[in-house]
């Protein structure tokens, strides 16, 4: 009975206060709506929709205390106080050095790139994410996938699938020179992977090797505190430590950053970009003006930085990130007890269904993970999205990539759905698989040039 009593359940660390009413549908209702949409759930209408599961990002419940400091915002074009408390809280909680606020993640990465590549350099990083290659090379840099091999199997149980692998980073500084790497692009709980952590023994590993040949680490710290949830849970020597001080001390072992304040931070819009080098803070600044606005919002209201600079602290609350990562876990194991087929181990922002086995008759060009996710939304109106073929997206000379991964992926928002939800959603991913065999495959009947998977329409193959 004691033994029991001691090994207590996480619970969410907050209570609510103020609640949004779900939308239902009925089966009719949603068959049309997503026929409408192209099969592609990003052109659903929300109201058409009963759990939403399409990203973690901007849709995250923000606390009473950061829509209380809403009120504090301060709306000066110049010099606002809510700018220099933003600054503080990247300084004090993160440690870089100079700091420039941006609209989201994607300014903070054109900024970049545009300050770091030049034509025909190389970015090694730890997977792909969609816009922060497509800023890469839109700046004239090739990516260079230089994850472990783990990160590319659904089926590796491996605890730290976010690392890299320095014998590829070896190769590509042997065969293009150090001169040719501006730096290499490390995320945090890697996200294309299905949310998958980095170790500091890897980061600092990586860091010695960039330093011993004078290249940059840039950090893309998206979601920097669930890796560092993982970190305290999995790492030799860090279970003692705080979520807080863990994250202070990935941050340490690189030389800037990008984030998109939307997922980790707790806020729906925001992000910034962060230096320790004063020259590159200072081109960084000048650009800020032409594609956001003055360096002291960067396309942010005075509001958004105070609700940012709350969000950040409360992010590095190791009950938050418990609850949150328990959450998703829950989910991962739920599904799991009915066979879905899913990436493992189960991730940090979301749960992510392996297509390619849940779909074995569809070849990766019928665009298994869109098929999937449009049925999961005609069964139960769970809006989830594909991370496989139409997000990788083509190469810069007009061919497919063709990702390892073909995933549907479960995206849980940040204090927002309650354990019953998640029971509810696994729920509709068993009856999909149920009736997996009858599911057919899709054509795209309309691709746009730039990250395809937002606007692509689909029609179904008979
Ligand atoms: C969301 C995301 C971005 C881009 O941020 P936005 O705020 O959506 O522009 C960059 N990197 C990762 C890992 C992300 O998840």
């Amino acid at each position: 009975m004691t033994k029991l009593i001691n090994k207590r359940s996480w619970a969410e660390p907050y209570k609510m206060k103020m609640v949004e009413l779900l939308k239902m549908t009925t089966r009719a209702q949603r068959v049309k709506a997503i026929k409408e949409a192209g099969y592609n759930t990003f052109l659903l209408r929300s109201k058409d929709v009963y759990i939403d599961l399409l990203t973690d990002s901007g849709t995250n419940a923000m606390s009473d205390r950061q829509w209380s400091a809403l009120m504090l915002g301060d709306e000066a074009y110049a010099g606002s106080e809510s700018y220099f408390k933003l600054e503080k809280a990247i300084q004090q909680f993160y440690g870089y050095k100079y700091i420039i606020p941006t609209h989201q993640g994607r300014g903070a990465e054109n900024i970049l790139s545009q300050v770091l590549i030049r034509k025909g350099q190389i970015v090694p990083g730890n997977m792909y994410f969609t816009t922060t290659r497509l800023h890469q090379e839109l700046a004239g840099g090739k990516f260079e996938d230089i994850i472990i091999d783990e990160a590319h199997d659904s089926t590796s149980e491996f605890p730290f699938k976010g690392n890299v692998d320095l014998a590829k980073l070896e190769l590509l500084i042997k065969k293009h020179g150090a001169e040719k790497i501006p730096y290499v692009s490390i995320a945090t709980n890697v996200n294309m992977a299905g949310g998958q952590p980095i170790s500091i023994k890897n980061l600092k590993e990586l860091r010695a090797f960039t330093k011993k040949h004078g290249i940059r680490i840039i950090h893309d710290m998206t979601r920097v505190a669930e890796n560092a949830f993982f970190i305290q849970q999995r790492e030799k020597g860090y279970q003692q430590k705080s979520v807080r001080e863990i994250v202070y001390e990935i941050c340490s072992l690189t030389d800037g950053a990008t984030m998109s304040a939307k997922k980790d931070a707790l806020v729906n819009i925001g992000g910034f970009m962060a230096t320790n080098e004063w020259d590159v803070f200072e081109e960084a600044r000048n650009l800020v003006v032409v594609y956001e606005g003055l360096h002291t919002y960067g396309g942010l209201a005075g509001r958004d930085m105070e609700a940012i600079a709350v969000g950040i602290e409360e992010s590095l609350s190791t009950h938050h990130q418990r609850a949150r990562i328990g959450q998703v876990e829950y989910l991962g194991k739920k599904m799991e007890s009915y066979g879905v087929p899913i990436v493992k181990p189960i991730g940090g922002h979301g749960v992510f269904v392996d297509a390619k086995a849940f779909l074995p008759h569809l070849s990766q060009d019928q665009f298994p993970a869109q098929a999937l996710a449009a049925e999961l939304f005609i069964d139960s109106g769970v809006r989830t999205m594909e991370r496989g073929i139409v997000s990788a997206g083509r190469k810069p000379d007009g061919k497919n990539y063709y990702p390892e991964l073909e995933l549907v992926r479960f995206t849980i928002p940040r204090r927002v759905y309650t354990q019953a939800h998640m029971d509810v959603i696994a729920e509709s991913a068993a009856s999909v698989f149920e009736k997996r065999k009858t599911i057919k495959g899709l054509k795209m009947v309309y691709e746009p040039k730039y990250l395809r998977f937002f606007h692509a329409r689909f029609e179904k193959l008979m």
